[in-house]
């Protein structure tokens, strides 16, 4: 079960913001950003934002990552009792790896369509919501939306600020 309040749920989306616009100096900046806590002792397990350029790799989006990250780290498969944190809804790839996860709940900040795809193309609008509602595992992974949209909104102007002035364009290396 998610034992997180809201004030947590929002404390912890701010400090992931301001993990995720660390990119945005780097080579490849990006706006997407996940993180992981164990939702009973609160413990920041795992964080990463996308890789996908960096590593020419499609699948690596921030969440895949912080999945990728927290099994190594705890050396099991499931990260039942945890809490993913993404500033943006998670596309069905990463939610479906959620779900096999079998995380207790993911908490996301902008939307897909209203939000990333203003800036980042998108190539699905199927919701988390929707993929939830087939779960055949019971608790299903609850999904928290809007949790800072605003904060994440921020950052993806800022990063779509960043790129035009270094005349880097999306999508690239297609
Ligand atoms: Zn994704």
């Amino acid at each position: 079960m998610n034992r997180a309040d809201d004030a947590t749920h929002r404390e912890r989306m701010r400090t992931l913001v301001d993990f995720t616009a660390t990119s945005l100096t780097t080579e490849f900046p990006s706006p997407f950003g996940s993180s992981i806590y164990d939702a009973t002792s609160g413990e920041l397990v795992a964080q990463a934002y996308d890789t996908v350029i960096a590593q020419c790799d499609p699948t690596d989006h921030a969440e895949m990552n912080a999945i990728r990250l927290a099994t190594k780290k705890l050396r099991q498969l499931s990260l039942a009792g945890h809490i993913l944190y993404s500033t943006c809804e998670p596309c069905p790839m990463c939610m479906s790896a959620c779900i096999w996860a079998e995380l207790d709940a993911v908490v996301f900040g902008a939307s897909t369509m209203e939000d990333a795809n203003r800036y980042w193309p998108q190539a699905s609008d199927m919701t988390p919501v929707e993929l939830a509602s087939h779960m055949r595992r019971t608790p299903r992974c609850t999904v928290r939306q809007h949790v800072e949209r605003s904060s994440c909104q921020e950052l993806f102007r800022r990063c779509d600020e960043v790129l035009r002035e270094r005349k880097l364009t999306l999508p690239p290396h297609r």
